[in-house]
């Protein structure tokens, strides 16, 4: 079986692409379950995701979708919401979804992934960018109010490496994600991104596996012909670790798949 739950459209203004034109790629590359996990509304940075207006529609267009392609490949609805401290609304976290990833994409309202605030990473410690980074993933984890952990180490987005070995910096959110039975995608972004790397890295994937973390797929597409991206390397690296299932969800509920 193959999974992809990690996918954008148009409608978070910064994707390229229908539902329709996703899902048909998507069954051309005979993806069996497949994802839609749009940026949340949030009221902060609201230009690159979905408005809260737009939540039915979005909704809407998914639960059409699932219904038109069911004889082809599962549909699955969810959300890619930010962990950001006084910014997550009810409506997203109570959302009738599959699936809520929870990712990290600001520190302190810095969006250190941005090319555009690129400036943020030369006037700070890049040891304790790392550090704050896990400490909200930590926080993230702890809070109960996701199923998935997108792209564990996104911080290592433009190469900017730490001096403290990065097991250590992750540790405490590791067993955080653990405690709060969060399961661990296997994003590909990070191999379109300066980085050249599967997030997480296979020494994180390691210690996930250790503590026996489940995993799941995605490709994180912004782009249609990003469906799928490297889904060979993305495999081999799980299966180089040690896992054989991977996890996929209905109504929040979960399912192991062997992949
Ligand atoms: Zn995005
Ligand atoms: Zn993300």
């Amino acid at each position: 079986m193959r999974i992809d739950l990690h996918n954008h459209t148009k409608r978070c203004n910064h994707a390229e692409g229908t539902i329709d034109e996703y899902i048909q790629r998507a069954i051309e590359l005979g993806i069996d379950i497949y994802g839609f996990s749009e940026h949340a509304p949030m009221d902060f940075d609201e230009t690159y995701r979905l408005s809260f207006k737009e939540m039915d529609a979005y909704r809407a267009d998914i639960l059409n979708a699932k219904e038109r392609y069911k004889k082809e490949i599962q549909i699955l609805l969810g959300y890619e919401v930010d962990y950001l401290p006084g910014h997550m609304d009810e409506r997203v976290l109570n959302a009738k979804v599959d699936y809520l990833i929870g990712s990290v994409h600001f520190i302190d309202k810095w969006s250190f992934d941005n090319p555009e605030f690129i400036g943020g990473w030369k006037s700070k410690n890049i040891d304790e960018i790392w550090q704050a980074y896990f400490e909200a993933t930590t926080d993230m984890a702890k809070s109960g109010k996701f199923d998935i952990v997108g792209h564990l180490d996104l911080i290592k987005v433009f190469k900017y490496l730490p001096k403290q070995d990065v097991r250590l910096l992750a540790q405490k959110a590791l067993h955080a994600i653990k405690k709060s039975n969060m399961v661990l995608e296997l994003n590909a972004s990070g191999l379109r991104k300066p980085i050249t790397e599967i997030y997480p890295s296979k020494a994180l994937l390691e210690m996930a596996y250790e503590l026996e973390i489940p995993i799941t797929f995605g490709s994180d597409a912004h782009a249609v012909e990003q469906v799928g991206f490297h889904y060979e390397r993305v495999i081999t690296l799980a299966k180089e670790v040690g896992y054989t299932k991977a996890v996929t969800f209905q109504d929040r509920d979960r399912q192991l798949i062997t992949f």
